[in-house]
């Protein structure tokens, strides 16, 4: 699993509830469970492991280090009774280490980790009792240090903690007790003389793991924000962009298009068409019908426009109050003039009543066509006005029809 898919919260409205009760309550008292702790889990599991392994390497090649040296400065039979005992950590380590390469079942992960750090430290108190005399209280002083350094820098649950602090103050006592060279009633004082500290240890990690929890939860609300955020925002530029009478797209957003077009995409600047549609006598269907069923025109005629293009490329906006303007990229004269024509037939053929038209009993459309061709570049405005100046002469020569711009002569009548 990514990082990305720890924090994914946007889409869990219990777990997003859950964040914000944890962060509204003071930092203390942060418990987490369930999926959040899961998740807490999952994210932090890569590093806590690899502090773990660097650890478990660290003690084992200190070990064999001290064995080594004791061998070169140390009476060779006190030296070589350190062999058997500091023996058992390398064996230990390894079994650790391969544990927590890949990420095991939480009981597994936590046996195995109790269990090599009872025989690490075991091995530590077991060679200064093997050594005897000054090793022998050196030796538990040394366990300590180690069990302190691990429980300071295992990001790892309270409990396994406080198991490994546990046993640790556990070996100091039985192996302090059965020290020749001091009381019990000394022994008992050390073990409660370094309790304290050990107590201290652990409250400081476990402050250490509820910092790094908060911040967790913080990461989680602040993607869920930045999502909520995003998807706001992606709700604010369709509305800006849709005309809300047909749900296609509107004049700002065709300007915008076009611009970006231009500005981008040069095969546009070849063989670009533009349509510019007016429904015919429009004022009268509103007059004569009212404006509601005026409303219900302009829906068909989006909607007829909109399935006579190619929906990938081709580009559709209402651009007035009955006026569309249609975008092709990368057609010819012929092909834009035959969109056209196939756009005027269909809302012929749908046959949607304009009673007060001159031009005919039912709706129909002009259009103006301007294409852009490789020895003419002109801009979006330029092209545009084109296809104004080509609707203007549509309108004069008696409407329902398409007429191109630069061949004025190539009217199209309908029948
Ligand atoms: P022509 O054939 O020359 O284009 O005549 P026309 O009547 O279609 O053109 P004109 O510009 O005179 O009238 C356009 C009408 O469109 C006027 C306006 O009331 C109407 N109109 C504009 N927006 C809307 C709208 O959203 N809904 C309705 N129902 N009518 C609208
Ligand atoms: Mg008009
Ligand atoms: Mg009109």
């Amino acid at each position: 699993m990514t990082d990305l898919m720890h924090l994914d919260v946007q889409d869990d409205p219990g777990l997003a509830a859950e964040v914000d009760r944890l962060l509204a309550h003071r930092t203390r008292d942060i418990r987490l469970k369930g999926e959040v702790k899961r998740r807490f889990r999952a994210r932090v599991w890569s590093q806590t492991a690899k502090i773990i392994r660097a650890w478990m390497i660290w003690v084992a090649v200190l070990d064999i280090l001290t064995l080594a040296l004791n061998m070169l400065v140390l009476p060779t039979a006190i030296a070589r009774s350190m062999l058997l005992p500091g023996a058992i950590i390398p064996p230990a380590v390894i079994a650790v280490v391969l544990v927590w390469r890949k990420p095991s079942p939480s009981w597994l992960e936590g046996a195995s980790l109790i269990t090599g750090m009872f025989l690490i430290l075991l091995s530590i108190a077991l060679v200064g009792v093997a050594a005897g005399g000054e090793f022998y209280e050196r030796q538990l002083n040394v366990m300590l240090f180690v069990a302190i350094t691990a429980i300071i820098i295992f990001g790892i649950p309270l409990v396994w903690t406080v198991t490994i602090a546990a046993l640790a103050l556990g070996l100091y006592l039985v192996f302090q007790v059965q020290n020749p060279a001091i009381e019990h009633g000394s022994a008992i004082d050390g073990t409660l003389f370094f309790a304290s500290g050990i107590f201290a240890t652990v409250a400081a990690r476990r402050i250490m793991t509820i910092l790094a929890q908060k911040t967790f939860l913080f990461e989680l609300r602040d993607r869920r924000r930045v999502a909520e955020l995003a998807r706001a925002n992606d709700r604010l530029e369709l509305l800006a962009n849709t005309d809300p009478l047909t749900g296609i797209a509107n004049r700002r957003w065709m300007t915008e298009t076009l611009d970006h077009l231009w500005g981008t995409d040069k095969r546009c600047l070849n063989g670009a068409a533009m349509l510019m549609c007016d429904i015919d006598h429009f004022k009268k269907l509103n007059d004569q019908l009212g404006h509601a069923e005026g409303d219900r025109c302009l829906v068909e005629v989006a909607n007829i426009i909109q399935e006579n293009v190619r929906r990938d490329r081709d580009h559709v906006a209402r651009y007035g109050g009955e006026e569309f303007l249609v975008l092709l990229p990368g057609v010819t004269d012929e092909e834009a003039v035959s969109v056209a024509e196939r756009i005027r037939k269909s809302v012929e053929a749908a046959a949607l009543p304009n009673p007060g038209s001159r031009v005919s009993r039912s709706v129909t459309l002009s259009i103006g066509v301007a294409v852009q061709t490789a020895d003419e570049a002109s801009s979006p405005e330029q092209l545009q006005g084109q296809a104004d100046a080509a609707l203007y002469l549509a309108k004069q020569t008696g409407r329902n029809r398409v007429l191109l711009h630069g061949a004025m002569d190539q009217v199209s009548r309908s029948s």
